[in-house]
């Protein structure tokens, strides 16, 4: 996942975090610059509350939902493609 700005991904971070947690058990810790892309991305850390790995499609869906709504807000001012 690919930020224009460190702001986006606070922002992300910030609203998000919480619920990508329990979805993914992942937590979204900070951001860091990627000399690569030339934008920001996310670190995130295994939780102790984390759910199983086998989610399931539903769960997986719903955070593809997330990540994907955010990203469409972020890549309409960016030519960068994101990554995971
Ligand atoms: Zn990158």
């Amino acid at each position: 996942m690919l930020f224009e700005t460190e702001k986006k991904a606070e922002t992300f971070i910030k609203f998000n975090s919480d619920e990508i947690a329990e979805e993914t058990g992942y937590k979204p810790e900070r951001s860091y610059f990627c000399t690569y892309c030339g934008g920001w991305h996310i670190t995130k850390e295994r939780t102790k509350s984390a759910k199983s790995v086998e989610t399931g499609t539903k769960k997986q869906s719903k955070i593809i939902k997330i990540i994907n709504r955010f990203l469409l807000y972020v890549c309409s001012k960016t030519s960068f493609l994101p990554h995971l």
